[in-house]
Order: C-alpha cells, then sequence, then structure tokens
C-alpha cells in the first residue's frame, strides 16, 4: 500500500485559510507543505507580540518539530528551570 503525499502541480489544490494566529499558521505551513496552494486571510494589518511570551508544552514542541520550526523556535526560546502556578484568587501555589 502506497499513500500519497504530494500532488502534481496541475491538481495543486487551491486552500484558503482565516486568521494568522498560531492555528492557522500552523495549519498554514502543514497545508502546504502537502503540496496546496494556501492563502492565509488577517484582519490585523500586522503580527505582533501579545502578552508576555507563550509556554510550549512538550507536544507543542512536537509539532513544530514536525513542521519545521523546532531549530529557529530553540534559538530564540529559552528553557524555564521551574514554574510556579498560583490561584488567582488566593495567590496560593
Ligand atoms: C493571555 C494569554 C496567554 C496565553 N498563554 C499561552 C501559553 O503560554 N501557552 C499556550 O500554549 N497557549 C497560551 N494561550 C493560548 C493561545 O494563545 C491560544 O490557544 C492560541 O493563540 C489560539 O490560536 P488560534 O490560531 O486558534 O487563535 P488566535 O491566535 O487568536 O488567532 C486568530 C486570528 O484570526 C484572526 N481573525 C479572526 N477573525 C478573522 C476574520 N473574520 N478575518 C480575518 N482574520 C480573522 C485574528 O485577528 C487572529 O489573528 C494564551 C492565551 C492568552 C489570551
Amino acid at each position: 500500500m502506497s499513500i500519497r503525499t504530494k500532488l502534481s502541480v496541475h491538481e495543486r489544490p487551491r486552500v484558503a485559510i482565516v486568521g494568522a494566529g498560531l492555528g492557522g499558521l500552523s495549519a498554514a505551513i502543514a497545508i502546504a507543505r502537502s503540496g496546496c496552494e494556501v492563502t492565509v486571510y488577517e484582519q490585523a494589518s500586522s503580527l505582533g507580540q501579545v502578552g508576555a511570551g507563550i509556554n510550549l508544552t512538550p507536544n507543542v514542541l512536537l509539532a513544530m518539530r514536525e513542521l519545521g520550526l523546532e531549530q529557529g523556535l530553540l534559538e530564540r526560546a529559552f528553557r524555564p528551570e521551574h514554574h510556579v502556578f498560583r490561584d488567582f484568587r488566593s495567590g496560593r501555589d
């Protein structure tokens, strides 16, 4: 049994993705790598940082590796030595 993952130039489906957030951009990369022609539509005039940072869990890192983004991430990210989660009402760990 063979599974076809690449399409020929003549049969490239065109895919529209609405929203250039984490989900939309990840989907765009994955779908484009399968041979589709992807266009991402974003309502914001520019993409920028929201908040102080983003915590990537192990499964996210696996997905980033699949998308070929792991090395770039590791060059820009840092590995925290510990986390402290607090209840926002009481402030207790
Ligand atoms: C304060 C905060 C901290 C967080 N911290 C973490 C964290 O540490 N780790 C973690 O894994 N997750 C974290 N999250 C969650 C994470 O940010 C979301 O799960 C993730 O951004 C969702 O991705 P998304 O692509 O679904 O949506 P979004 O990232 O929200 O992207 C949606 C995009 O679609 C665009 N859009 C919407 N409607 C239209 C339209 N009609 N036309 C065109 N464009 C449109 C929006 O402008 C936006 O750019 C945090 C969230 C918040 C709010």
